[in-house]
């Protein structure tokens, strides 16, 4: 088996001003090391050139919360691939579930990104999973394939592993009911079986994330599993001192 790097990306959504991503970006920088693991912070696209501007040289990683799959051109309110690797984006995530409720990204759509991505030398992460009502019937193994399948299909399976998945069901995300580590791991070992039957390389290789209410409480836990490359976390990372905690424990 392939030793993989945990990753631990912020997910900072719509949150954050100059002086308080300043702060939450110099403590970081001050309190984590490089190490085996590697960290990433997703700020709202504004705050990319600040991350830069505090970032670069570090051990810490940035990237965008979203990105057209377009490279230019007359969509208002859209952030580019090529912009966002402008402002040194190493990541962009695509197709998280609050921009799929709205309507924003589907799993076709999605697959376009995910190329877009990667063409303009991004790493994407993937983010998907099921509802509450898909839980409680039983459906997470379908619901993730068929966000899955789309993308690969588009990509190619060897383009996927250059990618990160992220499993995140919608239940967990902001609830503060984070998925059991049994769970996260079930599910993230079905993922990675589904892909490695088309490709046992790519399976091997790929990281996969956990994302959903992960606390400096649960973290040892939950990317303590064999199948938990790491953890997109929301909440936990508008609090400096829970994120560097998680941070510090994978
Ligand atoms: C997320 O939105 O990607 C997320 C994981 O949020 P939270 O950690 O708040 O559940």
């Amino acid at each position: 088996m392939l030793d993989r790097p945990k990753l631990v990306v912020a997910n900072r959504k719509m949150h954050g001003n100059l002086p308080d991503n300043r702060q939450f970006m110099q403590s970081l920088l001050q309190q984590t090391q490089q190490h085996s693991a590697r960290y990433a912070i997703c700020p709202p696209h504004p705050y990319l050139y600040q991350a830069q501007q505090l970032l670069q040289n570090s051990h810490i990683a940035w990237g965008g919360q979203n990105m057209s799959r377009f490279e230019h051109g007359a969509y208002t309110g859209s952030v580019s691939p090529l912009m966002l690797k402008e402002f040194g984006c190493t990541y962009v995530i695509i197709g998280h579930s609050e921009r799929r409720q709205r309507g924003h990204e589907n799993d076709e759509t999605c697959g376009e990104r995910f190329e877009a991505a990667l063409k303009a030398g991004l790493t994407p992460i993937l983010c998907i999973g099921e509802t509450l009502e898909e839980y409680e019937r039983g459906e997470t193994d379908l619901v993730v394939v068929r966000q899955l399948n789309p993308v690969i299909a588009h990509v190619g399976i060897q383009a996927l592993s250059q990618g990160v998945i992220a499993y995140e069901p919608v239940w967990a995300i902001g609830t503060g009911k984070a998925a059991t580590p049994q769970h996260a791991q079930a599910i993230l070992s079905f993922i990675r079986g589904h892909i490695g039957l088309l490709n046992e390389q790519v399976s091997e290789k790929i990281g996969l994330l956990y994302g959903g209410s992960v606390n400096p409480g649960n973290a040892a836990q939950l990317l303590g599993m064999p199948d938990v490359d790491g953890g997109l976390i929301g909440g936990a990372s508008l609090v400096t001192e829970d994120f560097i905690r998680i941070c510090q424990i994978a």
